[in-house]
């Protein structure tokens, strides 16, 4: 009889603050319902210790790591290697340990696209898209809707220098046209824009109650309007919804990219359902303590 085994896989998230960050729940329903070993932990790193934490990651053999505000982009100078969408975007939210070689992945994008398609039942090739916001979010999400094969890409942003950055890199790397507005007041929808993307923080808890400005008299039954806050709704959707689109919530974006970063790291199928409905579960709990 061989002897019982009680080392764990680990993997887990790096981020300051990060203590109100869910992934844990989704990544931990799926290590159960698979029956897997592995260990997802929520470790708090400041900016000044990130290198520390990543010779930590090597050296506690961990199989991999999330990354969030603020280390995105600072990660970058431990990799030995981008893939490469992630080389566009210039931001890595996981990182897989392949036997001491570090590979940096962006799965925000991937996962919004994934949620687009398969909730939404979306077809992004040829389409006009509308993204508010030129962040960290709104840059993984337009590389990743130009790569997919978008028409054409708006950006809204309130300062100039990151909304014109985002708009060159699309048109010129990613040779799909792109078109940069800049937010003054309230911001008008085009009339042929056909999904419109909230990738600002606009409507982020505590200050849940925001609405991006824009004109919702441009919204109507013809377009797809999705909102990157992780939460069941948001203000902007039911306004949007009101008018007659087809809203999106963030809800999908987040448990599409874990998925992808837990096959990424385990080389098996995510299990979506399990996954969407731990964190539903998760947002219910905390909606009946908050009330
Ligand atoms: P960043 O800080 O990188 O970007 C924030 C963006 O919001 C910028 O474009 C900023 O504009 C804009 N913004 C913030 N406040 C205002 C305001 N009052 N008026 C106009 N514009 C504003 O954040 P991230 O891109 O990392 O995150 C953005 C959102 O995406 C967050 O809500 C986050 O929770 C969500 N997210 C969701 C994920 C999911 O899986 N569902 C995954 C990753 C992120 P400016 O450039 O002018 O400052």
């Amino acid at each position: 009889m061989s002897a019982k085994q009680y080392i764990e896989q680990l993997v887990g998230v790096f981020g300051h603050p990060v203590a109100e960050n869910p992934t844990v729940v989704l990544q931990q329903a799926a290590f159960h319902a698979l029956e897997l070993p592995w260990r997802y932990l929520t470790i708090e790193v400041y900016p000044e210790d990130l290198p520390s934490a990543m010779a930590g990651l090597k050296a506690f053999n961990m199989r991999g790591i999330n990354l969030t505000i603020p280390h995105k982009q600072q990660v970058l100078d431990f990799l030995d290697e981008l893939s490469p969408a992630a080389q566009l975007i210039g931001a890595v939210n996981t990182v897989i340990n392949r036997d001491g070689i570090l590979v940096g992945e962006n799965t925000d994008g991937k996962g919004f696209i994934r949620s687009l398609t398969e909730d939404a039942k979306a077809d992004v090739s040829g389409k006009h898209i509308l993204i508010l916001g030129a962040g960290g979010a709104a840059r993984a999400i337009a590389v990743e809707l130009a790569l997919a094969g978008a028409g054409k890409i708006t950006i809204i942003n309130r300062s100039a220098d990151r909304g014109t950055d985002l708009c060159r890199l699309i048109s010129d790397k990613v040779k799909i046209p792109a078109h940069f507005i800049q937010w003054e007041g309230t911001a008008a929808v085009p009339e042929d824009a056909d999904i419109i993307v909230n990738a600002t923080s606009i409507g982020l808890p505590p200050d849940d109650d925001l609405i991006p400005d824009i004109d919702f008299t441009g919204i109507d039954s013809s377009k797809i309007v999705c909102d990157v806050i992780p939460a069941p709704s948001t203000p902007f959707l039911r306004k949007a919804g009101s008018r007659g689109a087809y809203t999106l919530d963030g809800m999908g974006m987040l448990v599409y990219q874990g998925a992808i970063g837990f096959t990424l790291w385990t080389g098996k199928e995510a299990p979506i359902e399990v996954m969407h409905q731990a964190l539903l579960k998760e947002f219910e709990s905390q909606d009946q303590q908050d009330s």
